[in-house]
C-alpha cells in the first residue's frame, strides 16, 4: 500500500532477462534469448523467436504448413504489443504470408493503425516487402484432403472404390504415423498458437502471439490471436498476457486484458489466469459437460 492507503502493485525488479512461450515455441527461446543478453529490445527477442516456428513446415498450427480453413487455404493471425512504448499492431486472416508475428510489428512501426485485415493486409505486406508464397504445405493439404472427406458426402471415394481405410492408406502412402495424426486432428480440430513474451534487465516487457487458427475454419474467421486484450496484452507497469485454445472463449472475456487488471490488483499470475478461466465457466453457468 502507498502512503494514501490504495493499493499499488509493486514490480518486481527483474534481475535476469526472461522469454516464455507455449510448449511448441519452447525450442525456439534460445534465438530470443540471445538478443535479450545482448540488450536488444523485447519486442524483437518475442517476434525473432516465433519467426523460427512461422517458418517450420512441419509446425501444422502456426504460419508456414499451419492447417487451412475449410476452403483448404491457409489464413494466419497475428498480433504484438511493445510494453515500453505502449504501442500495438495487429493482422488477421492474412493469406500467403508466413511471418506475420513480424507483419503485426510492421503495421505497429509503420502504420497510424492497429489491425489490418484480410486482403488488405496481404496486400500491405507485399507493399512492405514481404514475400508471398503457397502457406499450404503437401502435408497440410493431405490432412485437409483427409478431412474433407470425413466430413463430406462428395470429397470421398464412391460406393465403387476402397473403404476409407483403403483412401488414407492411398493418401498417406501407407504412412500410420500420418495417418494416426491426420485421424486425431480431423477427430479434435487442433489448437496450438504461440503466444510469447518476455521482460528484460530494466523491467520493460513485449509479448506476440500467432497461429493459423482453429483448422477447417470458416474462411475469414478471426481467433483472439489477433484482438489485443484478448490473446495478446501487455502493460509495463504490470505484465503480459498471451493464450492458445478455443479463441471465441477468450475473447468473450478479453482475457488478456482480464488478467493483467486481475495481476495490478495484486493477484499472483495464476490466480488471475484462474479468475479468466471462471469467468468463461460462469458464461456456461459452470455446466459441466458443455464446458
Ligand atoms: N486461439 C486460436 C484461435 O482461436 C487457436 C489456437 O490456440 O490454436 O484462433
Amino acid at each position: 500500500r502507498d502512503v494514501t492507503g490504495v493499493q499499488t502493485c509493486a514490480l518486481p525488479i527483474c534481475t535476469k532477462p526472461l522469454i516464455i512461450s507455449s510448449a511448441n515455441g519452447l525450442h525456439a527461446l534460445d534465438k530470443g534469448m540471445a538478443i535479450l543478453k545482448s540488450g536488444g529490445d523485447t519486442l524483437d527477442a518475442v517476434i525473432a523467436a516465433v519467426t523460427v516456428v512461422e517458418d517450420d513446415p512441419n509446425d501444422t498450427s502456426v504460419g508456414y504448413g499451419g492447417l487451412p480453413n475449410e476452403d483448404g487455404v491457409v489464413e494466419l493471425d497475428a498480433s504484438c504489443m511493445h510494453g515500453p512504448t505502449m504501442r500495438a499492431g495487429s493482422v488477421a486472416s492474412v493469406r500467403n504470408i508466413k511471418n506475420v508475428a513480424r507483419l503485426a510489428k510492421t503495421v505497429m512501426e509503420n502504420t497510424n493503425h492497429v489491425m489490418i485485415v484480410g486482403d488488405g493486409a496481404r496486400r500491405y505486406a507485399v507493399d512492405e516487402g514481404f514475400e508471398e508464397m503457397n502457406l499450404l504445405t503437401d502435408k497440410s493439404r493431405k490432412i485437409w484432403l483427409a478431412w474433407k472427406a470425413s466430413s463430406s458426402m462428395n470429397w470421398r471415394p464412391g460406393i465403387d472404390s476402397p473403404e476409407w481405410k483403403e483412401h488414407m492408406t492411398k493418401l498417406f502412402d501407407g504412412d500410420e504415423k500420418e495417418i494416426a495424426f491426420a485421424e486425431h486432428v480431423i477427430a479434435h480440430p487442433p489448437t496450438g498458437t504461440i503466444p510469447c513474451m518476455a521482460v528484460n534487465e530494466k523491467g520493460d516487457i513485449s509479448a506476440t502471439t500467432t497461429t493459423s487458427g482453429l483448422a477447417w475454419k470458416i474462411p475469414g474467421r478471426v481467433g483472439d490471436a489477433p484482438i489485443i486484450g484478448a490473446g495478446c496484452c501487455v502493460d509495463n507497469e504490470v505484465g503480459a498476457a498471451g493464450s492458445t485454445g478455443k479463441g471465441e472463449e477468450n475473447i468473450k472475456i478479453s482475457g488478456g486484458h482480464t488478467i493483467i487488471e486481475q495481476m495490478r490488483q495484486g493477484k499472483s499470475p495464476k490466480d488471475a489466469c484462474l479468475e479468466a478461466l471462471a469467468r468463461i465457466a460462469h458464461n456456461y453457468k459452470n455446466d459441466k459437460k458443455k464446458l
